[in-house]
């Protein structure tokens, strides 16, 4: 599979018609199904359907657009009209939606064709893919291994060459821990860069949609199509005016100043993952960038504010599954209202979203919101101001994306402490709001690939993705190479 800019390229111009490419990123993507249970969806008729429209459109003289015949996979929280939208819950089984999200709607107008949708966490909570009630989903290196979540299944389409760009959405870390744990680029925009109308709300402060892709070009592209202010949604940042591949200059790196985290960057890492933060280290410094050590005192609390803010905004944006409107209805002999709810959540619901909400209902409740969800927010903002320090003295920040490579299915599914835990890295740039980046940093332990995480200062987005075709132009093809097995 090529790259996207490739494909509009060939689509363009008449070397290959639209029909063609979908055909072959639909058979791929049934034998990555089979194998590796990556979606919950494969729209084959609404995607050939689409192709024929855009190969009739082109043949008629009519431009098809920065993304011609571009098969793209969309995370199934987000909302694609006419093709079953689940969220990855029980609950939205048999949900199909009225309207596109904004952001698949952009990408449609510039000639993309979305392809299926993809496997994920329940409402996106989860770092592994296995509480997705469709089933666990497998990485593409290595099928005993999780592929990361929560946008596990958009991950593994990009990494075993389904399609060139995928959607995910990223409340805490789910597009670059997925793309750290499968060797591609994840990338997390600044909070209101990317319209969130028509995406299925998990956390409200923190959550994002994000481009998961294996070439820096092919980010720059889909998000001059997305970016842009929406009115439909009211954190949409007004005036945005994307232009990422107008600033994939060369001269990316000139001048630039890297803060290593020295919080981050040491102990409760992998020997591998340590070797290959020093690798990435020895390349920037070689490629002339000054690398120095930077303090992020508040760093280490992230995870405990974290896992407040999250459950408690997602107990409230989840109240509405309650077999009223949303979801289904079950509990034919319940008395009255409130045991129907009961009975429709408790069967529609799984544990980890249980156990969200029940965290997050604790968190606001009266007598704790003050030592809870109250001292949460406090410790946010402590958060965002050590990271604007940071940014007072370096262009960018760079930690690990995670603290291991990817480890086996069932390993911490029965603990989620430790799988909270993983996500110490990541959380920083959704608390403050800012744009973060998952680069691929070679193997770690197991052979496995794993990733180096890069944070700018808010609404500096074109400047972090602009970093990474730096760092791609030393490596590449091997800078985001397809999975093994899925390279014929
Ligand atoms: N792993 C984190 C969680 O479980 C992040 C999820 C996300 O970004 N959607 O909440």
């Amino acid at each position: 599979m090529s790259f996207a800019y490739e494909i509009a390229e060939q689509v363009r111009t008449g070397k290959t018609s639209a029909r063609a490419v979908i055909e072959a990123s639909l058979a791929r993507a049934e034998r990555v199904q089979a194998e590796l249970n990556a979606f919950i969806t494969i729209a084959r008729d609404a995607a050939l359907a689409a192709a024929d429209a855009l190969d009739k459109r082109s043949a008629s003289g009519e431009d098809p657009g920065p993304l011609a015949g571009v098969p793209v996979v969309i995370k199934d929280n987000i909302c694609t009209q006419g093709i079953r939208t689940t969220a990855g819950s029980k609950s939205l089984e048999h949900f199909i939606p009225p309207y596109s999200a904004t952001v698949v709607e952009r990408l449609q107008q510039a000639g993309a064709i979305v392809v299926a949708k993809a496997n994920l966490d329940e409402f996106g909570m989860g770092s592994s893919n296995e509480n997705s009630a469709y089933g666990a989903a497998r990485n593409p290196w290595d099928k005993s291994r999780v592929p990361g979540g929560s946008s596990g299944g958009s991950a593994i389409a990009v990494a075993s060459g389904v399609a060139p760009l995928a959607l995910g959405t990223d409340t805490g870390g789910s597009v670059r821990q997925p793309a750290a744990f499968t060797g591609i680029i994840g990338y997390k925009p600044t909070y209101g860069r990317l319209s969130r109308y028509g995406v299925i709300a998990f956390a409200s402060s923190l959550d994002q949609v994000g481009v998961m892709a294996r070439s820096s070009k092919d980010i720059a592209l889909a998000m001059d199509v997305m970016a842009g202010h929406d009115e439909h949604d009211a954190t949409s940042i007004p005036k945005d005016k994307p232009q990422f591949l107008d600033n994939l200059t060369a001269d990316a790196l000139k001048g630039i100043k890297i803060g290593l985290v020295s919080e981050l960057s040491g102990e409760g890492n992998s020997e591998g993952v340590l070797q290959a933060l020093e690798q990435t280290k020895a390349l920037l410094e070689r490629l002339g960038v000054q690398v120095g050590e930077v303090s992020l005192p508040n760093a280490p609390y992230g995870i405990a504010t974290y896992y407040l803010v999250a459950p408690a905004e997602a107990s409230a944006n989840l109240a509405r599954y309650d077999g009223m409107v949303y979801s289904i209805r079950t509990g034919e002999n319940a008395l009255g209202q409130a045991e129907v709810m009961m009975k429709s959540r408790g069967a529609t619901l799984g544990p980890e979203v249980r156990r969200r909400i029940l965290m997050g209902t604790y968190a606001l409740s009266a007598g704790y919101y003050d030592a809870y969800y109250g001292k949460a927010l406090k410790v946010r903002r402590l958060i965002a101001n050590d990271l604007e320090k940071a940014f007072a003295q370096f262009d960018f920040v760079m930690t690990p994306t995670t603290p291991s490579s990817a480890y086996k299915l069932g390993e911490k599914s029965s603990d989620p402490l430790a799988m909270y835990l993983d996500d110490i890295d990541t959380v920083l740039a959704n608390l403050a709001g800012i744009s973060a980046v998952s680069v691929p940093a070679g193997k770690a332990e197991g052979e496995m690939p794993c990733g180096v995480q890069f944070l700018a200062p808010a609404q500096q987005d074109e400047k972090l993705i602009a970093l990474v075709a730096a760092l791609e132009q030393t490596q590449g093809d091997q800078f985001a190479p397809l999975a093994t097995s899925y390279r014929s």
